[in-house]
């Protein structure tokens, strides 16, 4: 088989010739159809700082969201079997410590996330442990099916808070915040606004319903989000970006008691103003990371059923494996939705 590999430490990744994994006894092997292009895998093909120190060894190949079909599974796997369409679960729990015991095993103290910390699914073939493998309806297309993992997180991320008939602001429309766009509409709320820098990106933010869209670098957003809400401000904020100037806007046209969520990974440390936007506000803050293993596979895969919201849409770019180089050139550009490969 074929596989997106980085063989050296540097920029960059081939597309070239590797064994077909042999499943272990708790793994399935799934024939990869479609895989999609992540912030991280970004890093690790570019090879920054933080790929360096925790990439465990090369070669290694690259990429975890992915959608595919079962072929062959292990003899301890009881439930999935040769035909299943199975979608992604990155989280590779341990099940054994405090967080997977008290049903939190999104944040185990031991989390492995393959194409990080193991051998990634840029490749035809891959196998996974079973829990990684969340078996998903036939209807559902597997280019769509690729999106549940990242949607997932921004359908944890709303979870924090009611939506349903309130305001919310999303700062940062990468395909996270697009997802969340697509799921806010869909849970019914009033009013979803969203702020980006690229225009290409709020113009999928409107055509997924938000109602308002902001340039973030020359809109004045917080006196019309402000006028807008009655001089009240949003229910709730998700914070997409990891971007300073936008936990100042967020928290400043955040309502009091209003729910402000972390998705966006920052790299720099953020500053908070505490008293006035967050102590005298009470606002509620909550920090996010990846999905509910697997309250969150229920719900996107009933938003997709449900036809109220449409995954695929958010793919901009669907590349064969050999135009590697241009798919992440596009997703490092940030300019456009999510990029996936097609293997199959
Ligand atoms: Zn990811
Ligand atoms: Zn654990």
């Amino acid at each position: 088989m074929k596989a997106i590999i980085k063989d050296k430490p540097e920029r960059g990744a081939s597309w070239r010739e590797v064994e077909i994994p042999k499943p272990g006894p708790k793994d399935v092997l799934i024939r990869v159809k479609v895989g999609a292009i992540c912030g991280s895998d970004v890093h690790i093909f570019e090879w920054d700082p933080w790929a360096q120190s925790v990439v465990p060894g090369l070669p290694q190949i690259l990429g975890h969201e992915f959608a595919g079909e079962v072929v062959e599974v292990g003899k301890e796997v009881h439930y999935l079997k040769p035909g299943d369409h199975v979608a992604g679960e990155t989280h590779i729990p341990c099940d054994n410590c405090y967080f997977c015991l008290t049903g939190q095993r999104h944040i185990c103290i031991g989390m492995k996330v393959y194409g990080v910390h193991s051998q990634g699914i840029f490749s035809e073939y891959t196998t996974v442990p079973e829990p990684c493998a969340v078996k998903i309806p036939q209807e559902i297309p597997f280019v769509a099916a690729a999106m549940m993992e990242p949607c997932g997180v921004a359908v944890h991320g709303l979870s924090k808070g009611v939506v349903s008939g309130k305001s919310l602001a999303i700062f940062g429309c990468g395909p996270i915040g697009l997802f969340g766009v697509q799921a806010a509409v869909a849970y019914g709320a009033a009013k979803v606004y969203a702020i980006d820098i690229s225009e290409n990106r709020l113009e999928m933010a409107r055509s997924f319903g938000a109602i308002r869209v902001f340039n973030a670098a020359k809109d004045p957003l917080e006196k019309i989000i402000l006028e807008d809400t009655g001089g009240i401000g949003v229910d709730m904020v998700l914070e997409v970006s990891g971007n300073q100037k936008a936990y100042d806007q967020g928290l400043r046209i955040l309502r009091k008691a209003g729910t402000f969520v972390i998705i966006g990974v920052a790299s720099k440390p953020i500053q908070l103003e505490i008293p006035t936007n967050i102590m005298y506000k009470e606002a509620k803050i909550f920090g996010i990371t990846g999905r509910e293993m697997y309250e969150t596979w229920y719900q996107v895969s009933g938003l997709i059923q449900s036809g109220k919201v449409n995954l695929a849409k958010v793919v901009s770019h669907q590349l064969p494996p050999e135009k590697l180089e241009e798919g992440f050139k596009v997703a490092k550009e940030a300019q456009h939705g999510k990029v996936a490969f097609i293997f199959g």
